[in-house]
């Protein structure tokens, strides 16, 4: 009888053993009470664990006196709630996108996916605008290629090719003359134009004097001319022009000074020569001044018995002159028409008389 209680209290450890171990980590509160084997469970309590996304829950029935789980219920891992946290970013020719972002919605969950790069597509070019060929004398364009993806205005090509320019055969070669370029003449091999290429200016004539018509110096009076000429290459002549007279060049002579005319006396101009030619101009006479008088001045009044005097004096050269005046009753002024006196008074009169009526007409208006 002692044995099998022994045996089955031996058994009974093994099983709680495994038990423990089984859920170390869920195991609650410590073994309490008399110990294994002696426990009937009477008292029990029941123990939760939640479960997580990820991870399983329990139920458990827990003896309240040796803590041993009566019977235990496995609450399995609800899993990821995923909902989109973030769209989609397209990728487009040139920029890198993104993959969606999915965050897990669960209380406490953390767990996220998606938001991967999605690489730049690159460019999908397509021929919009074929090449345009140059030719001899217009110039062509590289072709035109365009990125067919939507919303892209990526555009390549359309380059300018150069004109290819004549490809010529020379034909005819002529050389340069006085008055003509020297040319090549062909024609293009490619577009089948006449070509005439300017490889040379023309030469200009090569003047020389011709010894029979020999230039003639121009005098002070006759005119002169150039030399005639002619081109030692094409024989053209050259006429002789008339260089025009050039005039003398008068030079005051020294030796025959002008002398200044006074009032009374002659003078003389200066005496010239020409340095070209030696011509002499004569010195001519200059007429006598004659006095600059001033205005006569009384020097003696003239009284009824005796004649006055009155002078005047040459501004330039400070001659004076005399003459007598006769008495010519109350006007002292002599020399000048002697008016009555009674006639005045009427000049007068009349005078004052006309501008009175001319001031009235003014008014008048
Ligand atoms: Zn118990
Ligand atoms: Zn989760
Ligand atoms: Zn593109
Ligand atoms: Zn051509
Ligand atoms: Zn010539
Ligand atoms: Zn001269
Ligand atoms: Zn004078």
């Amino acid at each position: 009888m002692k044995t099998w209680k022994l045996l089955v209290a031996a058994v009974m450890a093994l099983v709680m053993l495994f038990a423990v171990s089984a859920l170390a980590e869920a195991t609650p509160p410590e073994v309490i009470g008399p110990g294994p084997g002696y426990c009937t469970h009477s008292k029990t309590y029941e123990d939760y664990l939640k479960p997580t996304c990820t991870t399983d829950g329990h139920n458990w029935v827990v003896c309240a006196n040796c803590g041993e789980h009566v019977s235990e219920e496995v609450i399995p891992a609800t899993g990821h709630h995923m909902e989109l946290a973030v769209e989609v970013v397209p990728a487009t020719c040139t920029e890198a996108g993104r993959e969606p972002i999915y965050d897990c919605t669960n209380d406490g969950c953390y767990y996220t996916e998606g938001g991967e790069v999605i690489e730049a597509m690159g460019h999908k070019m397509i021929e919009s605008v074929p090449q345009v060929d140059p030719t001899c004398t217009e110039e062509g364009r590289t072709a035109i290629y365009d990125c067919a993806r939507e919303g892209c205005y990526y555009t390549e090509g359309g380059e300018v090719i150069d004109a290819l320019g004549h490809d010529v055969l020379v034909w005819a070669i002529k050389p340069a003359t006085c008055t003509e370029p020297a040319t090549e003449t062909g024609i293009c091999e490619r577009c089948g134009e006449e070509i005439v290429v300017e490889t040379a200016p023309a030469l200009g004539h090569n003047w020389v004097d011709d010894e029979m018509f020999p230039a003639v110096a121009p005098t002070c009076t006759e005119d002169g001319l150039t030399a005639g000429q002619y081109c030692d290459r094409c024989w053209l002549v050259k006429a002789q022009e008339v260089v025009p007279a050039l005039g003398h060049n008068w030079v005051k002579d020294e030796m025959f000074p002008a002398v200044a005319p006074t009032c009374t006396e002659s003078g003389l101009t200066a005496g010239y020569y020409c340095d070209q030619c030696w011509l002499v101009k004569e010195q001519e006479v200059v007429d006598p001044l004659g006095h600059d008088w001033g205005k006569w001045v009384t020097v003696k009044e003239a009284t009824e018995t005796e004649n006055g005097v009155q002078e005047r004096t040459c501004d330039r050269c400070g001659a004076t002159q005399t003459r007598e005046v006769e008495w010519e009753g109350t006007m002292p002024e002599t020399g000048v028409v002697t008016v009555p006196a009674a006639v005045l008074a009427t000049m007068l009169v009349l005078s004052m008389g006309g501008y009175v009526v001319l001031k009235k007409r003014a008014i008048g208006e």
